[in-house]
């Protein structure tokens, strides 16, 4: 799923006169139908051949809630075109406008319209009189573009209203963990969009181990292929092969952070990040390394070496931010 938040930074800010893009034209709203292939095909992108993925519902929710704040596209195309009706009907002489007025759609009604009166052909009108039945009139100094995002959020909690997203899997699998604590922490990470989508897959257990592959039946037994001891997910990133001494390099340095000793740091920072500490400097610099540990763990896995791990975590080094360069240098030291 590499590359994701950088797509997402884009579809995020989709300005709302776009809505050709959504395929939206003024006589037709998006249908469940449409909305479903369109999840499905984003989907798709996101996670190309992956087997493990994090469900769409999952995507949808806020980062801080362990999702990634993607849009909702059944209710993103209705707002869009419900915005689109009404900037129509803002010209005078317009067959919307006519339209609207004849059904008295122009103004705030005390009771909703009964949409039966509206004739059946004109489906576009009953579906925006039934949706604008509960979103709030625009203020008088409210801009468009906020007020389309106030309509997609009537219409999002309206959808999430009717089928609660599920429970995300991990959060299942470990109640009694502060996972409001892990998603922030990977949302407020100051990495590269690659390094966070990897730890994104690596929090979500979406990384195929034979743990994992063992239960769908695509994999004969749950062994590592390369040492033959149980591959589950802190297998593979902290003890199979190289990746030993390299999580023992890394934790060392964590210890370091946390000004305590290496033994105390667990591997659940990997996997289920939900420490703090206190000063921000050394907080960020933990989190900048963990991320990068996971990014080189699992694009690396059949030549992890320590000397190529401390390389890689130079270039990135060099490649961020000049801020970031500076709290590697004065927390962690040189390697
Ligand atoms: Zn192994």
């Amino acid at each position: 799923m590499a590359g994701i938040f950088a797509l997402l930074k884009g579809f995020g800010t989709c300005r709302p006169t776009c809505s050709p893009r959504f395929g939206i034209s003024p006589r037709c709203s998006v249908t469940k139908e449409h909305a479903h292939q369109i999840g499905t095909a984003i989907s798709w992108f996101i996670w190309k051949g992956s087997i493990f993925r994090v469900p769409l519902s999952t995507l949808q929710r806020s980062p801080q809630e362990g999702g990634l704040g993607l849009s909702n596209v059944e209710a993103k195309c209705r707002a869009l075109f419900i915005s689109r009706l009404q900037t129509n009907a803002e010209h005078e002489g317009t067959l919307t406008e006519a339209w609207l007025q004849q059904w008295n759609m122009t103004k705030v009604q005390r009771n909703p319209l009964d949409i039966r009166l509206i004739p059946r052909q004109y489906e576009y009108l009953r579906v925006y009189a039934q949706e604008m039945a509960y979103v709030t009139p625009r203020g008088l100094t409210e801009g468009r573009r906020t007020y389309t995002k106030r309509i997609y959020d009537t219409l999002r909690h309206m959808n999430a209203n009717a089928a609660p997203p599920r429970e995300i899997r991990m959060e299942h699998l470990y109640p009694g963990q502060d996972w409001g604590k892990v998603w922030k922490n990977i949302a407020k990470a100051n990495i590269t969009d690659e390094a966070r989508s990897a730890w994104y897959s690596v929090v979500h257990d979406c990384i195929p181990t034979n743990v994992r592959l063992h239960k769908i039946r695509m994999a004969d037994n749950e062994d590592c292929s390369l040492c033959g001891r149980r591959d589950n997910l802190t297998h593979r990133l902290t003890e199979c092969g190289e990746g030993k001494s390299i999580w023992k390099w890394t934790r060392s340095r964590l210890a370091r952070v946390r000004q305590t000793d290496a033994q105390r740091i667990s591997a659940d920072w990997i996997t289920r990040p939900a420490f703090h500490t206190s000063r921000q400097l050394q907080h960020r610099a933990a989190l900048c390394l963990i991320a990068n540990f996971i990014l080189y763990a699992t694009a690396h896995r059949h030549r992890m070496n320590l000397e190529d791990f401390l390389d890689f975590l130079r270039r990135t080094r060099w490649k961020d931010e000049e801020t970031n360069r500076h709290t590697f240098d004065r927390v962690l030291g040189h390697w």
